[in-house]
């Protein structure tokens, strides 16, 4: 079972992540939990350059980064585990790149779909975790996190739109994604989140 999470900054993507952790643990089951960008250290490599306020990187070769880690993800971490038998759960993937690159910077939807099949051999999570969030209250509640990395700094329009290209993906495919109001409480969304994946669990 491949479960992955989507938002934007602030919506709690984190904090959820780790209580679905702890709720699998507490049930017995074996999971993998990654991240991208991250997850390898070639991830994480390519998460210094992506998040580094100091460069201005051009949508194109930022999504090319984005699917260089992927893939290097999907090789070395998401698929082993799955084949172990794991539940992978997995801080942002590929619908990341559909909002962010797609929606958020304007690239050509075709392509990215066509390089995130290579990427990814097309691999698709089982269920997708939309955290749902107005963006001006997503960057204020990261902006209290401390300094706003390379793509906190982008401006409110670009978040709207990466908003609406999530909640337009989340639409087109509902089996997949749980939309939620990441306004709720903390407690509230992880019983919802542990619904729909203990839904899917073999
Ligand atoms: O939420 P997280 O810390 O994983 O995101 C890191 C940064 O990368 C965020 O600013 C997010 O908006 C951005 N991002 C992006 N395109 C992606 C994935 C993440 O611009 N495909």
């Amino acid at each position: 079972l491949f479960i992955s999470l989507e938002g934007p900054e602030g919506a709690g993507k984190s904090t959820q992540l780790a209580r679905l952790a702890a709720q699998l643990e507490a049930h017995g089951q074996t999971h993998t939990v990654t991240r991208e960008p991250g997850g390898t250290p070639l991830g994480l490599r390519v998460r210094e350059v992506l998040l580094d306020p100091a460069l201005t990187i051009d949508p194109l070769p930022e999504f090319l980064l984005y699917s260089a880690s992927r893939a290097q993800l999907v090789r070395n971490v998401i698929r082993p585990a799955l084949e172990r038998g794991e539940v992978v759960l997995c801080d942002r993937y590929a619908d990341s790149s559909l909002a962010y690159q797609g929606g958020g910077r304007g690239l050509n939807a075709g392509l990215l779909r066509q390089i995130t099949q290579e990427a990814t051999g097309g691999l698709t999570p089982h269920l997708t975790v939309l955290l749902d969030l107005d963006p001006a209250v997503g960057l204020e509640r990261a902006a209290r996190r401390g300094q706003p990395d390379r793509l906190e700094q982008a401006d409110l329009d670009f978040h709207r739109r990466v908003r609406q290209a999530f909640l337009t993906l989340a639409a087109a495919d509902p089996d997949r994604f749980l939309i939620l109001d990441a306004t709720q409480d903390q407690d509230t969304l992880a019983d919802l989140i542990w619904q729909a994946a203990q839904a899917r669990l073999p």
